[in-house]
C-alpha cells in the first residue's frame, strides 16, 4: 500500500462542521451541571467543545496533516433520523429544543444550540458513510459531537441524543450492504447501537468497554457477555467487558483473539470503528489505561481487517474522550495506525503507567470460552 502523503491510496477523509462546537454543556462538578456552593473553581462539563477543537487542530497542524483530506459536514434531516430512531422520540427532542435548556438524563443537557449540533453530528456522519459507499474514498472519519453511541432508538443517554454510527449503519444497509460490523472501543458500553440492532443478524456489534454495568433508567443494559442479541440477532452482539486497567497488551490480545476472528467469521462488507479516547490512561471518565501505542496498534488491526474483509471500506466515528490534550494525541495515534504508517509520527508525551496484563488476559480467555459455548458462529473453529 502506498503511504506517500496525499496519495488517494492512503488518506483519511475527515468530515467536520464547526457548528458542532455550539453545543454548550455547562460547568459544575464534573458532568453534573451542579454548583454545590462550596467550591471556588468549577470545571467544564467533560463533553465540551475544547476537546473537539484540539482534535480538529491536531489533524490540521500535527504531523498527520498531509494524510488528511477535509470535507464539510451537514445537518441531518428529520426523515433521515427515523431509520434508527422512533418518531415519538424525535418529536420529543424537537419540542424540548423549543422549550430552552433541559437535562434529558444524568449529565445530558439539551441547551440552546445543542439540537442543531446534534443534527450536524448525525448528518456529518451520514455524509462520511455516503462518501465511502459512493466509492469516493476507502476510509472516512466523522469527527462529531455530541457523541451518539449511548442514544437508543427511544432514549437519550450518556451525553448522546442521536446515534450517529447507528444511522450510518442503516444507510449502508439501505444502500445495498449485506452485512455491517461495528467495533466500539469507547470505554463505555455502546448500548444504544447494540439496542438498535439487537434483533438483526445483518449487523454484528462488538463493544469493548469498562465493566461499568447499568447506570440508571437511561442505560438499563449491563454490557455483560450474556447480552448476545435476540431472535435472528442472537449471537450478533458481542460484549467484551474488560477489567479496570486492562491496558495496551490486554486490548491487543482481545483484538487478536476475539475481535479479528469474529470479523473473519462474519464477513462484513462494511466496517464501522467507533472510537472514544476515554479508554486512555488519563481519562477522567475511564479506567482502561490505553496509551498512544495501543491506539496505534488497534488502528492498524482494524485497517487490516477492512482490507481483508470489507474491500478496505472503513468508517470511523468519534464518540467520547475527555482529556482535553491527550485525547487529541490518542486520536492522532489511532489514525496513524489506520494509515499503516511504518513509524510513529508523534511520540507519547505522558505514558508512564506500568502494565499488568495477566488479569485481563484471563478475563478475555473466559469470554472466548463462553462465546464458544453460546454463539453458533463461534462454535466452528
Ligand atoms: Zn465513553
Amino acid at each position: 500500500m502506498a503511504t506517500c502523503p496525499g496519495s488517494t491510496m492512503n488518506r483519511i477523509d475527515v468530515f467536520w462542521h464547526e457548528g458542532m462546537l455550539k453545543h454548550y454543556t455547562g460547568n459544575g462538578v464534573f458532568d453534573t451541571g451542579i454548583d454545590p456552593g462550596f467550591l471556588d473553581v468549577l470545571e467544564k462539563h467533560p463533553e465540551n467543545s475544547d476537546r473537539v477543537r484540539n482534535m480538529v487542530s491536531i489533524l490540521k497542524r500535527g504531523p498527520i496533516s498531509p494524510f488528511v483530506s477535509w470535507h464539510p459536514g451537514r445537518p441531518a434531516t428529520i426523515p433521515e433520523l427515523l431509520s434508527f430512531h422512533a418518531p415519538e422520540y424525535i418529536n420529543k427532542l424537537v419540542e424540548t429544543d423549543k422549550g430552552g435548556e433541559k437535562m434529558l438524563c444524568a449529565g445530558t443537557f439539551l441547551n440552546p444550540g445543542s439540537w442543531d449540533a446534534a443534527l450536524l453530528a448525525a448528518g456529518t456522519t451520514l455524509s462520511a458513510m455516503k462518501h465511502v459507499l459512493d466509492g469516493h474514498g476507502k476510509v472516512a472519519y466523522a469527527l462529531v459531537r455530541p457523541p451518539g453511541h449511548h442514544a437508543q432508538p427511544t432514549q437519550a443517554d450518556g451525553y448522546c441524543f442521536l446515534n450517529n454510527a447507528g444511522l450510518a449503519v442503516q444507510l449502508a444497509l439501505e444502500s445495498g450492504c449485506r452485512k455491517v460490523a461495528v467495533i466500539d472501543i469507547d470505554v463505555h458500553y455502546g448500548n444504544g447501537t447494540a439496542e438498535g440492532f439487537y434483533r438483526s443478524n445483518k449487523v454484528l456489534t462488538i463493544s469493548l468497554h469498562m465493566n461499568h454495568g447499568s447506570w440508571g433508567p437511561s442505560h438499563p443494559q449491563n454490557g455483560s457477555v450474556a447480552e448476545l442479541g435476540e431472535g435472528e440477532g442472537y449471537g450478533y452482539n458481542l460484549n467484551v467487558p474488560l477489567p479496570n486497567g486492562t491496558g495496551d497488551r490486554g486490548y491487543i490480545h482481545a483484538f487478536n483473539e476475539l475481535v479479528a476472528p469474529s470479523i473473519k467469521k462474519f464477513e462484513p462488507d462494511m466496517i464501522v470503528l467507533v472510537i472514544g479516547q476515554d479508554s486512555s490512561a488519563f481519562d477522567p471518565n475511564g479506567r482502561q489505561c490505553l496509551t498512544m501505542e495501543g491506539y496505534r496498534e488497534i488502528g492498524q488491526i482494524v485497517r487490516n481487517l477492512a482490507t481483508r474483509h470489507s474491500g478496505g471500506r472503513l468508517l470511523i466515528v468519534q464518540e467520547g474522550g475527555y482529556h482535553v490534550t491527550y485525547s487529541a494525541y490518542c486520536l492522532h495515534a489511532t489514525l496513524e495506525g489506520v494509515l499503516n504508517l511504518p513509524q510513529p509520527l508523534l511520540p507519547d508525551p505522558i505514558a508512564y503507567y506500568p502494565e499488568d496484563e495477566a488479569f485481563s488476559v484471563k478475563v478475555i480467555e473466559a469470554i472466548i470460552s463462553y462465546l464458544k459455548d453460546e454463539v453458533p458462529f463461534w462454535r466452528t473453529a
